[in-house]
This record gives C-alpha cells, structure tokens and sequence, in this order.
C-alpha cells in the first residue's frame, strides 16, 4: 500500500539512513575511509579514462591514413586502454581488501555500542518484550549488518563516483544520451524500494519467533538443561516443536522470496526496455550524423558501464535501506536516554547508616497485580535483618529494590535519608553485595569466581582466600587440582565441576569479598542443608564485622535470631519483629514457623 506520501517519505529516509551509515563508518575507520574514497575516484577517472581510450582505438581503426602507418598509430590507445584496464583491476582489488577492513572496524564499533548499551541501561527495561526484542535483533544482525552497512555505503559512493565519471564522457560524446540513460536506472530504484520495504517487514514479523527457536535450540544443547531435558524425555517435544517452528519460518521465507524475485524480474526487464531504447537511440543519432561511429562505440561501452555503475548504486542503496531497521536499532540506541548514565550532577555516596523503604510499591510490566504493594521497611547499619515469605511474596523482587536495581513505581528508598536517584548509581551499587538465588556461575576460575565482586581492582588472593574461608568455600577451592586457579567449568581445559551446594558457597565468597557495608543474600542457602543454612546464618554476625545484612530465606527456622524479621505475604509487610514478639503475635509467622518445625520434626 502506498500513499501519495511515500516517495517522499521514503527520500527521506533514504537520506537519514545514507547520513548515519556514513557516520558510523566515518567515527570507526576514518583513515582506511579515506583512504577507500580515494581509490573509488581513481577507479572512476579510470572508466572514464577507459571509455576515451576506446573512441581514441576505433578513430585509429577507422582512420584510412592511420592504417596506412601499421601499427605504430595504434601503439598509444591500446597502451592507454591496457593500463586503464589495469589500474581499475588493481585498485578494486585494494578496495576489496581495504573494505573487509573497515567492515571489521565498523562491526567492532557496533559491538561496543551495543555492550556498552545493554550494561548501560537499568535491569527494568530488560523487563520490556520490546526492548528485548529490539536488543535480540541487533545482537543476532551485529555480525553481518555491520558489513553489509559498509559494503552499501562504499558501493553508493563507488558507483556516484564512477557514475559521474562515465556520465561526464558521455555528455562529452553527446549530451542527448544522458537523460535516456539517467531513466535506464529508474524502473531498478522503484522496485528495489519496494523490495527493501519487504525485507523490513519480514524482519519485524519473525523476530519474536527466530528468538522462540533460539531458545528452543539452546534448552536442547545447553549443559544445564541437558539434565532435566533427558529426565523429562522433553527431546522429542522440543525437536518437534523446534522443527515446527522452523517449518513456518522456511514457509513464510519462500512466500517472501516469491515476492522479491517477482519484483526483482520486473525491475530488470523495466531496466533492459530501456537498455534497448537507449541503443535504438544512438542508432538513429547516427543515421542523422550526429554522432560518429568511433563516438558511437565509445558510447555503447560507456552505456554497459553506466548501467551496471547504476545497478551497483541500487544495490547499496537497496542494502543500506535493508539494514535500516538494524540501523534504526543501533541510532535508537546511540541516541535514546541511557537511563541512569546522563543524568545531571549526582552526589557522592556517604557511608551506610540506614536504608528506608517507605511505601514502595513495584508492578512487572505486563502484570495486573503489584509484586510489591506498599511496603515499608527499616535497616540499620550493624544490624541481621531477615525477610521471609513464601515463594512468589515478592522478596526477590524487593532485594532487587534494595539493591538499586529497579527503582520503585511510588514510594521511596531512603541511603541515609537521602532517596537513592539523588546518587551516582554505580558508587551506590558499590556499597552494596547482593546474591540472588539463580546467582552466576562463571566459566572461570575459582580464583576470578570469587574476585568479580571487585572486578575493578586488582586481584588480591588472600583477600579472596579469606573470603572463601568465611563462606565455608576454602577447603574444597583449595583442594581442587590446580587449587584456586583451578576453571570451574569443563567447558575449558583442565577445568572442574562443582556441586550446588559448593557453588552457593563461591557466590557468598563473591558477596564477602565486595567489603560493601551492605550485603544482600537472596536464598543463598537454598542449595545447602538445613544445618549448613544454620551454621551460615549463625556466623554471618562474625562473619560481616559490623557490615549490615539482609537474609531472605523461606526457611523461617534459620532466622530465628536476627535482629528484626520481616514477614512478606502477597507484596505486603504483613509482620515485623523479633522471633519472640512474631511468635507471641501468633500470626502468619507463628503459623509458618510451626508448620515448618512439624514437618522438619517428622521427616
Ligand atoms: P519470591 O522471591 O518471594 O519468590 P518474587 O519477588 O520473585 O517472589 O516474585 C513476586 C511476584 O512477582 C510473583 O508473583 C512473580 O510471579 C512476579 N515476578 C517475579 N519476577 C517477575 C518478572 N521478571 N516478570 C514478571 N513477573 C515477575
């Protein structure tokens, strides 16, 4: 469908599509740039050059009195016309190499862009289907677009380049061929705009559906999942509805193809049409002498260069406007809000005396009813505060508030006071060691393991070791075949697998070794046994020497002697005291707590 609008709409576009790809490939390789510039404007004075030599040839051959000196006339053109041929062969071989160059530049910009981007905005918006889904196609198309951008942006500039050069001789020969052959291009750029527009739709539609696949193909090769995959027997489910999906995808693909190479035959036989009245022209120009037969030919070979200049103009144009939703994505991206980064003068974080949640309440997008809903809770320096609740009460989700990473839809969250958008986010997330359950276990060593929870600064082992120490880590670390340094993964040589339990114990070492004045454990003894959990949460006192923790756990029994309990029903705080006063309350905690100590008791 199109609109009287289109055209120009899609000018345009085709103009701010143009001006950014020129950026990118400007900002990431200005050098080699130049450089390539330079060799396509040698390689169009050389076409040009080329079509000249070949009317300087024919006027020699059909020069009765030349003929009569031998060969000796023909001597310069066809020497002429040798290195011209050459010249254009050597430097659009140096372009070839020079362009993977800068292609490679221009994909490593885009990397960073991309990482930089995704570490740079909050952990809310990874929340937004959209946003994903925008991440998703710049990730998948951040391999291959990169080149292709550059390849459309060196063909325009190529084939302008050459275009004018050609063009140039041809108003030389005779200024009449050149409208005919301007309109030659014409029938090329409308259907290939259609057909970019095509590209762009089949694009948008299969996102979500490439992604689904990705992930069906993942749950069937990923080590984790090869377990419960194979003790579920999901493979056969999995492999059909992988198959399936692709099934659709290679359906919906051939309909597409259908529909560009309908519009691509159309778009040539327009292009030949007028190839052909082109040359029914320059014949009739020389039926009427207006044109010499040496000039003639010339003409014939400057039109076949043109035309194919032409088409290669189309073709970047085409691959510029196919890449247009990558590009739309990665200028979004480059341009849009960068969350928490650009915002004005923050203050600096002062030490940890308190933290106040007041009325916080926190929606999922997409979620009719709050995770959180009004809560309010108090945390004072030195203090073992412990948050309890059954599965799905919201404590995840208000660890993740607490830690700075979601702010609150209403209410506030209080650093000493002070509400927490008033600091620099990453220095406020310095102040704070947070583990959640589904923590990271990194392919690396035990040693880096435990270091990322200061990944900014050096490595120091015996800081480590003591933090290791303190989780009940170092003895199995150290007893490992390559102790600390050994990986563990399998993934890399010499590398060792540990169990759930011990992987718990390395992300409380990681939390430890952060030293921030606040640590945040989320479930982090859901993999250990019911005395490990105690033995862990009894020496957590001694363990954070008068740094302040938050314990979430669904096990009430561990808990029992922090210094506050805080008890999360359905988003709400719907207790909060000593062990003793909830018990006394006999309320929700009381109950739960029973319940658990009668079925501990029984098994
Ligand atoms: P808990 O840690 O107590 O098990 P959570 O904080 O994880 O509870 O979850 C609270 C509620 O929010 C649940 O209803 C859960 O389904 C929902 N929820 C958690 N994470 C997400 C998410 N990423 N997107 C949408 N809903 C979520």
């Amino acid at each position: 469908m199109t609109t009287p609008a289109a055209p120009r709409k899609s000018l345009r576009r085709l103009g701010s599509l143009l001006q950014f790809s020129f950026g990118l490939v400007w900002s990431a390789a200005r050098a080699p740039f130049v450089g390539l510039v330079a060799l396509q404007i040698v390689s169009a004075v050389a076409l040009a050059g080329q079509v000249l030599a070949v009317q300087l040839t024919l006027s020699v051959i059909l020069d009765a009195k030349a003929r009569e000196q031998g060969l000796l006339p023909f001597v310069f053109p066809v020497v002429l016309l040798a290195l011209l041929t050459a010249l254009t062969a050597v430097a659009g071989s140096l372009q070839a190499s020079l362009g993977r160059y800068v292609g490679e530049s221009v994909a490593q910009s885009m990397w960073g862009q991309i990482l930089e981007m995704a570490t740079g905005v909050g952990l809310r918006r990874f929340e937004s289907t959209d946003f994903y889904d925008r991440l998703e196609r710049m990730r998948s198309n951040a391999l291959s677009r990169p080149f292709q951008v550059t390849n459309g942006v060196l063909a325009v500039i190529g084939a302008t380049a050459a275009s004018i050069g050609v063009g140039i001789t041809i108003v030389a020969l005779n200024p009449l061929l050149l409208p005919l052959l301007l309109i030659g291009g014409v029938p090329m750029l409308l259907t290939s705009r259609r057909e970019s527009r095509l590209e762009f739709r089949f694009n948008v539609e299969q996102t979500q559906r490439i992604r689904l696949r990705t992930y069906i193909a993942l749950l069937l090769t990923a080590r984790d999942e090869a377990k419960e995959v194979r003790a579920f027997g999901l493979q056969r489910f999995l492999t059909h509805r992988f198959s399936r999906m692709y099934d659709t995808y290679r359906s919906d693909l051939a309909r597409h193809v259908r529909r560009r190479s309908t519009l691509n035959v159309l778009g040539n036989l327009g292009a030949a049409l007028v190839l052909a009245l082109t040359l029914l022209a320059l014949m009739w120009l020389i039926a009427v002498g207006q044109i010499g037969i040496a000039g003639a030919g010339a003409a014939i070979v400057a039109i076949r260069l043109l035309a194919s200049q032409i088409q290669s103009l189309t073709g970047g144009v085409q691959t510029i406007f196919e890449s247009g939703l990558f590009l739309d994505d990665v200028h979004e991206f480059v341009t849009g809000e960068q969350d928490e980064q650009s915002r004005g003068p923050v203050r600096d974080v002062p030490e940890f005396a308190s933290l106040d949640l007041d009325d916080v309440r926190f929606t999922y997008p997409g979620r009719p009813e709050p995770a959180l809903d009004g809560v309010d809770i108090h945390l004072e320096a030195g203090e073992v505060v412990a948050l309890v609740g059954e599965n799905g009460s919201g404590k995840t989700t208000l660890a993740k508030i607490m830690a700075g990473l979601y702010p609150p839809d209403s209410g506030t969250v209080e650093w000493n006071g002070t509400d927490v958008s008033a600091f620099d986010q990453s220095r406020l997330r310095s102040q704070i060691a947070v583990i959640f359950q589904d923590f990271v276990r990194y392919a690396f060593t035990a040693e880096e393991n435990i270091g990322l929870g200061r990944a900014d600064e050096p490595v120091d082992i015996e800081k480590i070791r003591a933090a290791a120490r303190e989780a009940g880590a170092d003895d199995f670390l150290a007893a490992l075949p390559d102790g600390y340094r050994t990986p563990l993964s399998r993934l890399f040589d010499g590398g060792h697998e540990i169990s759930g339990g011990q992987w718990q114990r390395v992300a409380i070492a990681r939390a430890y070794y952060r030293q921030a004045p606040l640590v945040i454990l989320d479930e982090p003894s859901s993999a250990l046994d019911p005395r490990s959990e105690h033995d862990l949460f009894t020496s957590l006192r001694a363990t954070l020497q008068g740094r302040t923790a938050l314990f979430v756990s669904h096990r009430f029994s561990t808990v029992r002697s922090a210094d506050r309990i805080y008890v999360l029903d359905a988003g709400k705080v719907v207790e909060h005291g000593t062990h003793d006063e909830l018990m006394a309350r006999q309320g929700l905690y009381a109950e739960l707590f029973s319940l658990q100590a009668d079925a501990y008791l029984r098994s």
